[in-house]
């Protein structure tokens, strides 16, 4: 079977890595200069963009931000999956927004703006901490502003005085103190058939995912069955087939959702080493009409990204349990080079040997 992902990157490339053993082809879309290539080695295939729509069995997505008419290309082959709005729904937080109040899923108190001067009700509505995020085309804490105090305000205002809100809202949120970030990382089938995987705990950096640990430890069974129901009503509402991520807050034992990513996740990559069927993998068999495969943790297992670098010591492979996954992207301030994964038998363990990988990491 073909399959054709829009956007080259590292998630294309892992689902690539992953389809091989099925027999599955995965071949990627540059969305930027609307070619084909191999998500391996970044080739650029002598196919058409055209020939590749008309050859894929299915057309899936690695990442939300995806221009339209290439999008409404695409989804007019009727092979593209997830479906066309539960991706615009990842891309737009307005539309998401609206997503979520319309299921009645609970979300981080907000406010659209789309006029600078909206900034000082969303100050009154909502208080002086706030983050501020553009609603289309922000990932990994870009197009993310913050707020701390109202003194504040005023040159914010400035600095924001060039975007067209008309065109691009603003979506300001309440700063949350919450307890911990969480996400469900699940999948269903075009037949209905949902597999999740455990809840993982995820550290962010100014914005960005730095560890995630799954199954997220100290989650009871109601914390899980909430996350699980939220879950079910977005991939019900979406008629979702494949991979979708939830990111939470979690404020004592109420569970709000952030944002939805739908598409392999960033906190689901620890499934590669930490669960029976990876999420790579179970997105290609989601997409492809294939049954899924069992979504049982191994081991308890953590996810370290490796950001703005690549020149630590491959002596972290002496570690016992961990696994190195490079991404074979050129350096970058703030840009994700690969992961490790790490696996022990119990957290206390974990713990132990994340101290010992972190020596070798900048
Ligand atoms: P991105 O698309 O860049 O992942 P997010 O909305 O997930 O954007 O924000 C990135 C990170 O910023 C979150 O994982 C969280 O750590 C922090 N953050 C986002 N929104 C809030 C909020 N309302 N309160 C506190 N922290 C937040
Ligand atoms: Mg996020």
């Amino acid at each position: 079977m073909n399959i054709l992902i829009l956007g080259s990157g590292q998630l294309a490339r892992m689902m690539a890595l992953a389809g091989y053993p099925l027999g599955l082809h995965v071949a990627a879309v540059d969305v930027n200069a609307r070619n084909v290539v191999d998500p391996l080695t970044k080739l650029v295939s002598d196919k058409s963009l055209i020939q590749a729509l008309v050859e894929a069995d299915a057309i899936s997505v690695e990442f939300e931000h995806i221009p339209q008419d290439l999008l409404e290309q695409v989804n007019a082959t009727g092979k593209l999956k997830p479906s066309i709005e539960s991706i615009m729904a990842g891309a737009d937080r307005v539309k998401e927004k609206a997503l979520l109040s319309g299921l009645n899923i609970a979300n981080c108190p907000y406010k659209i703006v789309t006029d600078i001067n909206q900034l000082d009700e969303a100050v009154v509505q909502l208080g002086e901490k706030l983050i501020i995020k553009a609603s289309r085309d922000g990932y990994d804490g870009y197009g993310q502003w913050r707020l701390s105090s109202v003194t504040q305000l005023a040159e914010l205002k400035l600095q924001l005085s060039e975007l067209d809100l008309q065109k691009v809202p603003l979506v300001v949120e309440k700063m949350l103190c919450f307890e911990r970030e969480l996400s469900l990382v699940g999948v269903r089938s075009a037949n209905g058939e949902i597999a999740y995987y455990p809840l993982a705990e995820n550290l962010h950096h100014q914005g960005q995912l730095h560890v995630s640990v799954a199954p997220a430890p100290h989650v009871n069974e109601a914390l899980n069955q909430q996350a699980q129901d939220v879950f079910n009503k977005l991939a019900h509402a979406l008629g979702y087939v494949g991979v979708l991520a939830v990111e939470f807050f979690q404020m004592g034992d109420q569970l709000l959702v952030n944002e939805i990513a739908p598409r392999v996740h960033n906190s689901g990559h620890w499934s590669m080493q930490g669960a029976d069927t990876c999420q790579f993998e179970n997105h290609l068999r989601a997409i492809s009409g294939l049954p899924l495969g069992a979504t049982t943790v191994l081991k308890p297992t953590a996810m370290i990204n490796i950001i703005g670098c690549d020149d630590f010591s491959k002596d972290i492979l002496s570690i016992a349990g961990s696994h190195l996954h490079l991404y074979g992207k050129t350096v970058r301030a703030k840009r994700k080079m690969g992961h490790l994964n790490v696996s022990a038998d119990s957290y206390a363990e974990l713990g132990k040997t994340m101290q010992a990988l972190a020596q070798y990491l900048p």
